[in-house]
């Protein structure tokens, strides 16, 4: 029979258990390995049948259960213990409060994400930006950076991931239901649930509740359109994460900019919590929140230009992708409709909004909305999340700052790092515990002292093997029971089946490879050479064995294809011992997968990998690297604790067949001639040592660095302090000041010139530690010395002339102007380096709200005639 309404009975905790359910709903749990034990304790079996989710739990727990343990004294005593300690964990000073400056730091920030993953218990993430946002906001907690996270609650969440007899990837989406989360609904002090309305064409509307995930410290906000009130097509508007046309799209990411900012703001009043100084951006996703902050101050007077002052001071950008397919494009046509009279903002011209996306550089398409080029144009600071990436994206948006070289984007970087607390294996915690006290490790996992991660060095060399070991072999046991299930699911009887209980051998070289399935991750890289693989695969005495796991999108058929030759190729009986395909990849098996691994392999196509941070937990763990310098491992590598695979891009990378073929034979070349046998060689004292040198070195080397402890700590130094510094000089009348000047600079620039510049000696030789001076006639059109920065700009060139380092030094007014109008700049010159060197000049608007000199990309640089005069450029 069909059930015709369905509801979630909540249990009834006995008095004594109260706090049992405050332990529930605050993820902190999820990250807190004591409490995890106390819930276990209540119900080691129903622990289990519930997948370690304690609401699952709790709503499972038999009622004589939960009376016997009222009565237990030890179970309350280590109840209360567990109660308090969160009580400490929330309320105490952290990092954050111990700042000496950290009244300049921002009171709060809201921090936007199109997805979420915090744990299995919460599926609200599809891959690496989603746990990356959840590393984020546990960080933060940890440290005590008041932020507030702000996302969709999707029914569906990602699809679960099966497999087909034939090695096809199936979708599921099983239904979500919020009560059943660690979930609470903010309601308002009538007890009605807090509502958040979007106004659609039409005369429609889209209303949202807002769901309350606590997450540590922080408060996560998810916005969800499931409510009564709305008309079916808008009910679905929060379904799937990334399902859906472009509309669907478009309603989503409205929902989570536009009204994320009403959900904070109804927050904040209800809870009485500060209000956000700073808004971050995490992908362009959400980049419509800084629309509704300047349509808020439209009421408060202030005008467009005023208004988008006012916000990009206090806004915070992340790029998260090279890939130009990853980046957000709308129909103009459709964001038009949207943002027209009858819809969303209507006070603000639909003109100014079209323009924020517009992709004004060469090769842009005049009819799409670009989400990342509005998210540059929306935050006065932006970030890239590895140095390799920040330069790359300096690269790539280039075009929106004419006239300036890619250094000087302003584009910065801010690199990774991942939730040690939730990402190392309990028995590697317990090891550090026994080395330096668990305190201890609590604190080198979370701030990174790196004095801390040196304790590695004494760990005896037989305790770091025998953790290996069990780490293997619980990964072993855990690959057959997925294994197991997945045949099931793809129609095998018991009989078919004895042959995995000998997959995998817990001695044997365990290479993980794990990842969402774009094409540029080369899934099945490592089968280009099937022979060599399989010699790999059952070498007599140094055999590898290896576990793939990865969801392709649902609306991508090639993914699929290249999980269905991976998946067919692991089907074999030859291999399939050594080589398995697990579904479903997502935080469970992950938590078991890096630990268990011995090398993490990772062959994007360079330089497309933005970060990566699936190899910073396996390091965590004590597993080393073996992968393509990209992301984050182009900024760390050190070949005492892992492998560079060496990469063909630059010259061969025009023909991708042979890159791949190039790749994959190096990868082949190390895994046989250098990884197998550091792991196979024994020392005298019969273990690996120059293996458990690497994982030694792997742990202090960059245990400190991959942490988004030191993430978090960056952002708030780097981007946080500054924007929140910004935003409060930026009140009404300075934001007013700032979009006047900006205008008037704009319509004065173009009778900005470089008119004369002369040398004290207009030799073309001269020697090192000679200063010359310069002497600049400029012309400034309506624009006064205050205005500019004259510079000049002077350093190493290369054979087309260009200056590759230059350094800039501001030149004097010494007059002027004269009857032309012009001004003349002076200032010394000096020749501090040897070899080809020269020197240009140029004019830079400058004002004192500004945060970069190249925000409004005008830049003014010597004509081409007074570049081809002697003694201007030196070689
Ligand atoms: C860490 C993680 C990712 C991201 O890994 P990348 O190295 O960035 O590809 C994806 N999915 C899960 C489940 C993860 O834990």
């Amino acid at each position: 029979m069909k059930a015709i309404r369905r509801f979630t009975v909540r249990p009834v905790l006995p008095e004594a258990l109260h706090p049992l359910s405050d332990l529930a709903r605050n993820l902190r749990w999820s990250w807190h390995a004591e409490t995890r034990d106390l819930f276990q304790s209540v119900d080691p079996e129903r622990w289990a049948a519930s997948e370690n989710d304690p609401v699952r739990l709790l709503g499972n727990v038999s009622p004589g259960r939960l009376a016997e343990l009222a009565e237990d004294r030890r179970f309350l005593r280590r109840l209360a213990a567990a109660a308090d300690d969160l009580k400490d964990y929330v309320t105490g000073d952290r990092w954050y409060q111990s700042q000496s400056q950290s009244s300049e730091l921002p009171a709060a920030i809201a921090y936007f994400s199109p997805e979420f993953g915090i744990t299995a218990a919460l599926p609200q993430y599809s891959g690496g930006l989603g746990i990356l946002a959840g590393d984020h906001l546990k960080a933060a907690s940890d440290l005590g950076v008041p932020l507030i996270g702000v996302g969709l609650l999707y029914r569906h969440g990602y699809f679960r991931q099966t497999l087909s007899r034939d090695g096809w990837q199936q979708e599921h989406y099983p239904v979500l239901d919020p009560n059943e989360l660690p979930l609470s609904l903010l309601r308002e002090q009538d007890g009605t649930p807090s509502q958040v309305s979007l106004a659609l064409p039409g005369e429609k509307s889209l209303r949202a509740r807002i769901w309350l995930a606590q997450v540590g410290r922080v408060p996560l906000l998810l916005l969800d359109s499931d409510v009564e009130e709305n008309d079916p097509g808008e009910r679905g508007v929060t379904d799937r994460l990334y399902g859906g046309g472009s509309e669907h799209r478009l309603l989503q990411e409205m929902l989570l900019g536009i009204g994320g900012v009403r959900a904070v703001r109804t927050y904040c009043r209800l809870t009485g919590h500060a209000r956000p100084e700073v808004f971050h951006t995490n992908e362009g996703h959400a980049g419509f929140l800084g629309l509704e902050r300047i349509h808020e101050l439209s009421y408060e007077d202030l005008d467009f230009d005023a208004a988008l002052e006012a916000v990009r001071a206090g806004t915070v950008f992340t790029t998260h992708t090279p890939v130009p397919a990853g980046i957000d494009r709308f129909d103009r046509e459709l964001v038009a409709r949207h943002f027209g009279p009858d819809a969303e903002l209507p006070r603000i011209e639909v003109e100014r909004i079209l323009q924020l996306g517009m992709e004004t550089y060469p090769g842009g398409e005049p009819n799409l909305f670009n989400m990342a080029v509005m998210g540059l144009r929306l935050g006065q600071r932006a970030n890239g999340v590895s140095l390799l990436h920040g330069h790359v994206s300096r690269e790539m948006f280039s075009g929106l700052w004419p006239g300036f070289d890619p250094d000087e984007v302003p584009i910065t970087s801010v690199t990774n790092g991942v939730h040690a607390p939730t990402w190392v294996a309990p028995e590697v915690f317990r090891l550090g515990a026994r080395q330096i006290g668990a305190q201890r490790t609590e604190d080198a996992m979370t701030v990174g002292a790196s004095d801390r991660w040196d304790a590695v060095a004494e760990i005896p060399d037989q305790d770091i093997w025998e953790l290996r070991r069990v780490l293997r072999e619980q990964l072993v046991t855990e690959v057959r029971e997925r294994l197991n299930a997945s045949w099931r699911q793809r129609g095998a009887g018991t009989a078919e089946l004895g042959w995995i209980d000998g997959v995998l051998d817990p001695d044997v070289l365990t290479i993980g490879f794990a990842r969402r399935v774009p094409s540029y991750k080369r899934l099945t890289l490592m089968l280009r050479d099937r022979d060599r693989l399989l010699d790999l695969l059952l070498h007599p005495e140094r055999p590898v064995q290896i576990v793939v796991a990865g969801k392709a999108h649902p609306a991508d058929d090639g993914g699929k294809r290249l999980i269905q030759e991976l998946v067919r190729f692991a089907d074999d009986p030859r291999v399939r011992h050594r080589i398995v395909f697990l579904p479903d990849y997502g935080m469970a098996m992950a938590q078991k997968l890096y630990p268990g691994c011995d090398i993490w392999l990772n062959n994007p196509l360079r330089p497309l990998e933005a970060c990566g941070t699936s190899g910073m937990k396996a390091a965590l763990n004590g597993c080393l690297n073996l992968s393509v310098l990209d992301g984050w491992w182009d900024e760390w590598f050190q070949p005492d604790f892992g492998w560079a695979i060496p990469t063909a891009d630059g010259t061969a990378a025009t023909d991708e067949d042979r890159r791949d073929d190039l790749e994959a034979s190096a990868l082949y070349d190390l895994l046989e001639q250098r990884v197998a046998p550091r792991f196979y060689d024994r020392g005298p004292g019969g273990l690996p040592d120059r293996w458990i040198e690497m994982v030694r070195q792997t742990l202090t080397l960059l245990g400190p660095k991959v942490l988004a402890g030191r993430m978090v700590r960056e952002y708030v130094e780097r981007l946080y302090a500054p924007a929140a510094r910004a935003h409060r000089s930026m009140d009404t009348s300075s934001a007013r000041e700032l979009a006047t000047w900006k205008s008037r600079v704009r319509a004065a620039w173009p009778r900005v010139t470089v008119d004369h510049v002369e040398t004290s000696a207009a030799t073309t030789t001269a020697e090192l530690g000679t200063t010359m001076s310069l002497r600049v006639r400029v012309g400034l059109g309506d624009l006064v010395p205050d205005d500019v920065e004259v510079q000049a700009v002077s350093g190493r060139v290369d054979s087309g002339d260009r200056i590759t380092d230059g350094t800039a030094v501001p030149l004097k007014p010494a007059g002027g102007p004269d009857q032309e109008g012009r001004w003349l700049y002076e200032g010394p010159l000096s020749l501090d380096r040897t070899g080809p060197f020269g020197y240009t000049v140029r004019i830079l608007p400058t004002h004192r709200l500004l945060a970069s000199s190249a925000e409004l990309g005008l830049v003014a640089v010597p004509s081409e005639e007074l570049v081809e005069a002697p003694g201007v450029l030196m070689r």
